[in-house]
This record gives C-alpha cells, structure tokens and sequence, in this order.
C-alpha cells in the first residue's frame, strides 16, 4: 500500500528544501509568479545533471540512450497529467511564452485581413502580444472580452463579440490578478458556433492538480513548468493531433527536420518540429518528476485547504482600511489569488515593508496584465497567491504585516 499523502500546509511544506533551510521566518505568498520547487523535481535535475547528462534524440551510445527515453518517458508522464493518451500531442517549450507564441505563429495561417482573434481583459501580456504580432503581419484585427467589476469575465457580451470573422478565442484558464476561474464551457460553445479555434492559457491552473483536457474542451493548451514546482526553463504546449500536424515552426534548427537540403527543408512530425536545437533536458525531466508527484497528492483536500485560506485571507483584508480588492470579493470559481491596492500607497512600498516586518513574500506589479491595471483604473496591485504549502502561519503574517504597513505609510 503507498502512503498516505502528506497534507496540504505544513506537512506537505516538509517536501520542498527551500522550507527545511530558511533560517528566518519565510511567508512565502508569491506563487502565481513562480511555485518553489519540489524535493521530486530537485532530485530529478540533478540525478540528469550530474549522473545522466547526454543529450537527446542524437547519441547511439547507452548515456544518450537512456537521456533519450527519460525524455520520451517525461512526454508520457505530462500527457498523464493532462489525461491525454497521445503523449505526441505535448510539445516541450521554454514555458507558457514560448508556448503561446509557437501557437499564435502556427494559427498564422488561418488568419486573413479582417480576420478576428478574440481575447480577454484578463490576459497576461504572454497571451495578449503573440497575437498582436500574429494579427499585424496577417491583417486581423484584436478584440477582447471585458471583465466585470468583481474581476470576472463579462459573458453577457459574448454574442456581440463572437463574428463570422472570428477565428481564435485566446483565453486564460486562471486569472494570475483575479483568481477567477474562467467559464471555458461557455467559450468553447461560443468557437464551435463559428468553428474558431479555442486557445487556453493555463499558466495559473497547472500548478493546481492533475488536468483533465478534454474537459477543458481546449484545441491548444499552455503551461510553464516553474509554477508547478519544477524548475524554470520548461513548459508544455499541448494540442489536438490535427492542429499541430498544420502548424509552420517557429523556430528552425537541429532535430526538428526530416531532411535539408539548401533547396529545401522537411519537417518532422509534431512534437519534434517545434523543438528545434537542445531541448531544456533536465527541467522537462524535472518538471515530468513534478507532475508525476503531484498526482499523488489528495486534491480534495489541497482545495478545501486553500478555498479556507482564502476566506482567512479575505476576511483579514477586508478588516484593513483603506484597502481594495481587485477581484471577487467571494469564494466561489476561484482560486487562492487576490490583488489589492490600499488608498494610495504605492504597491511596492507595501511589498518592501511586508517583506522586512514579516518575512512575507508578494507581488506588486501590473503582473503583466495592462490592459486588467488600465480597468481597474490602477497601474499596479499588490498580489497574494497560495499554494498547497501554504497555511495559516503566511496569512496571519501578511495581514500583520499589512496593518503595521498601514499604519507607518498612513
Ligand atoms: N500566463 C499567465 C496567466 C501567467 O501568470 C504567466 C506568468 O506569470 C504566464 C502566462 C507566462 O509564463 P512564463 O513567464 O513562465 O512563460
């Protein structure tokens, strides 16, 4: 019998080494911005690293070998995670960037001018600029879905906004600002009913447990390694078996080639044609040992855990004066993100001094969503983002921190 997964909080905290060497009291409230590393993912790196390092889909001697099929066995393991059998619909990337500009290039081809590309006002500029890039060298045009005053997308829009012309919806799975759960059943409904592609960011759902992609009901699919607890450097593009096979590479180079020629080059089938020159071996490796790992976490337990952080988390926020949220103010379709601004205190004042009074990291920023700032009518929030680390101990330290930063600054 396997044992009993470690509880989400200070049980699971023992399973990351950065927890088990902080001399000084470490809230570590920044997790939409980069997860810490897990004890799986660290060992992975550095077993490849110092024991195992060829490198892949080249040698013929058993070094190379054995890198190549922990490579291949690393697609499985991520296909696994997504509830995918075809572990050839998963491309590795550098992250959800790369991801998503490998799809924007590859979409290129269905656009002409007048073309529309549909997104939201919750996108991170990684999901935002790729198209624009896209939309200006194939004469499309951008639009995007507005977001309610809760920090929510406003559907009620959405038969307005969804044309004939429009052939992509680009959407994020998770707000990194809001927390907000995006309603991918209406959207997909919404492209099936023009038959335009479905694109999901889910840079913010993967580090949240085991997907289930179908379900999401995504034709391409984006996540970065870094934030589920692996390393950075690594990232998955997943997609439907007909949408890659159609899709021009972005990047030329070694080993995503059939043959070359100076008159002409063929590609290799997905998912080596889009990765082009020496992969991120070792944090694909990392990243495989990570989601490997987390599916044998209890999910169940892990929401419960962090839907009860983030009530003690807004109950504590909303006792402070002056404060903001920026976002649902509620627990429902959410995940444990929330942004806030207080009165006009700058949101990188308020992280310094959280940081020296209580040991607490955040984020203060526009967290690459302009476009979500400019709604809000601000240019940068401070941003509490929980993980299945996390506990009680970060909340209350934030909102001590919060009180005694409101006081100095006020
Ligand atoms: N999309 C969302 C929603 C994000 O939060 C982020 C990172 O913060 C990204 C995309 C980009 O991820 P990366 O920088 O790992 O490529």
């Amino acid at each position: 019998m396997s044992p009993a997964p470690p509880r989400p909080g200070k049980d699971l905290r023992r399973h990351f080494p950065i927890f088990r060497h902080a001399r000084e009291p470490f809230h570590f409230l920044d997790n939409a911005a980069t997860g810490q590393i897990c004890d799986e993912a660290a060992q992975a790196l550095l077993h490849f690293e110092t024991r195992a390092r060829a490198n892949v889909k080249r040698g013929v001697y058993r070094l190379a070998d054995q890198a190549t099929a922990a490579f291949d066995a690393a697609r499985a393991s991520m296909a696994r995670y997504l509830g995918e059998t075809e572990k050839n619909n998963v491309v590795f990337t550098s992250g959800a960037t790369a991801a998503l500009n490998i799809a924007a290039h590859g979409l290129a081809r269905r656009l002409g001018p007048g073309d529309e590309i549909l997104l939201t006002t919750l996108e991170h500029h990684s999901n935002i600029v790729p198209w624009q890039l896209t939309a200006e060298r194939q004469g499309a045009v951008i639009k995007a879905i507005p977001v309610t005053d809760e920090g929510r997308l406003d559907l009620d829009h959405l038969d307005r906004l969804v044309t004939n012309e429009t052939r992509i919806i680009a959407t994020t799975h998770v707000s990194n600002v809001t927390g907000a759960v995006t309603d991918l059943g209406r959207l997909r409904r919404a492209a099936d009913a023009v038959g335009a592609v479905l694109v999901v960011d889910g840079a913010q759902r993967a580090p949240h447990g085991p997907i289930d992609i179908a379900a999401t009901g995504a034709d391409l699919y984006a996540f970065s390694a870094h934030k589920m607890f692996a390393a950075t450097g690594a990232g998955v593009l997943w997609g439907k078996t007909e949408l890659l096979a159609d899709f021009e590479p972005l990047l030329g180079g070694g080993e995503m080639i059939r043959q070359v020629t100076f008159e002409k080059t063929t590609f290799a089938p997905p998912p080596h044609r889009f990765e082009a020159g020496t992969p991120p071996i070792g944090a694909v490796l990392a990243m495989a040992a990570a989601a490997d790992w987390l599916a044998t976490l209890d999910w169940r337990a892990i929401a419960e855990h962090e839907l009860g952080l983030t009530a003690r988390l807004l109950d504590g926020l909303q006792t402070l004066p002056g404060l903001r949220i920026v976002g649902p103010s509620g627990l429902q379709g959410r995940f444990g993100v929330v942004s806030f601004d207080i009165d006009d205190i700058h949101a990188h004042d308020i992280c310094q001094l959280t940081d020296q009074l209580e040991g607490v990291a955040l984020r203060g920023g526009h967290h690459c969503c302009q476009p979500l700032m400019h709604r809000f009518a601000t240019d940068a929030t401070a941003r509490a983002s929980l993980a299945p680390y996390n506990d009680t101990d970060d909340i209350d330290a934030l909102i001590r921190g919060l009180d005694q930063t409101i006081r100095m600054l006020t």
